[in-house]
């Protein structure tokens, strides 16, 4: 099975003043097959975002890409011109935000963006683009969409403005859509919603979604693979099964630990102490010491490797150990 996304080895780094460098996303390596959801999961500060902005060469300075590769399909993607890129961007690649207000301008309307999203990658006349917006409106569940296409988007609701927004990400097929902590502004019962939306929209179209959220509760429903980050690292990786019921980093513990009743058998950790160190400022060995229960003597020498145990991918000496014994 082909991959719509494989990133190899991604580092990006941010040169701070005073020859401080924040390695935000620090050797991140993970693939996207089509009609697949992976969830990239962690806390803020976990390097989660910046790896999706990176996927899209979206990092400015004093941020930049020092290594690793991005590939779309088969075609390397990490150093095009930022005008081949914008060719990608939308088209190639769907991308939905947390805050549709911020993404949406707020002077056109509804109808008016998305034509201006059609006829920016494909060659439709500005009739064909507005009965394809049309049908885009409808599709992702909006009523009266004739209406709505001449409306601006202060007039919807948030809800409405997110499936707005997953109509524009969708309208020229993208084979991939990133979605960066898509429903963390709305409701609860909007955010099912809308990931119910995303999903009917993954299948509909066979696209690959990576789906980048703080809330491992969010994911469990909806993703089919899960890939835990902290501090610019992936620290464990796996079906959603394998990372809810066979939970091996203490780290991911901790994330669902936070969830009432998601997981019966997980031993009590009780919450994560503390907070993510800066990315300037990580530990020498694992990034997660300062905060882990199990923090032994190693742990604070050398970062553990991405070792895979099973299926899953899980980096913590805890495991390492078992692996060197067998
Ligand atoms: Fe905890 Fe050590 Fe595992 Fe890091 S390597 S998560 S400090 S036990
Ligand atoms: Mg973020």
């Amino acid at each position: 099975n082909e991959s719509v996304l494989k990133v190899e080895n991604l580092k990006t780094y941010f040169y701070l003043e005073k020859e401080k460098v924040a390695k935000a996303v620090d050797g991140v390596s993970f693939h996207v097959s089509p009609g697949e959801t992976v969830a990239i999961v962690g806390e803020s500060g976990s390097g989660k975002s910046i790896t999706a902005l990176s996927i899209m060469q979206l990092i400015n300075k004093p941020g930049e890409i020092i290594e690793g590769t991005v590939k779309l399909h088969n075609d390397e993607i990490q150093n095009l011109t930022s005008k081949q890129m914008t060719k990608i961007r939308g088209n190639d690649i769907g991308m939905i935000f947390q805050e549709p207000m911020t993404s949406l301008n707020p002077v056109y309307t509804i109808g008016n963006q998305i034509i201006e999203m059609l006829r920016k990658h494909k060659k439709v006349n500005k009739q064909e683009a507005k009965v394809k917006a049309i049908h885009l409106l409808k599709l992702v569940g909006i009523p009266r969409a004739e209406q709505v296409i001449d409306e601006y988007p202060h007039q919807l609701s948030g809800g409405m403005r997110q499936r707005v927004m997953i109509a524009m990400a969708i309208s020229c097929d993208p084979k991939l859509l990133i979605a960066d902590e898509p429903t963390t502004a709305l409701d609860v019962t909007i955010q099912a919603q809308i990931l119910d939306l995303l999903q009917e929209m993954k299948e509909k179209f066979h696209m690959g979604v990576l789906l980048i959220t703080h809330d491992i509760g969010v994911v469990s429903e909806y993703a089919d693979r899960i890939i835990v980050m902290y501090g610019g690292q992936i620290v464990e990786e796996g079906t959603v099964s394998e990372i809810l019921h066979d939970t091996k980093h203490p780290y991911t513990r901790g994330l669902l630990e936070s969830l009432p009743d998601i997981n019966e058998d997980i031993d009590r950790l009780g919450t994560i102490q503390g907070s993510v160190p800066p990315a300037y400022d990580f530990p020498i060995g694992c990034r997660f010491s300062t905060r882990c229960p199990y923090v032994m003597e190693e742990c604070i020498q050398a970062i553990p490797k991405l070792t895979k145990v099973n299926n899953q991918a899980v980096r913590c000496y805890l495991y390492q150990e078992e692996v060197v014994k067998k």
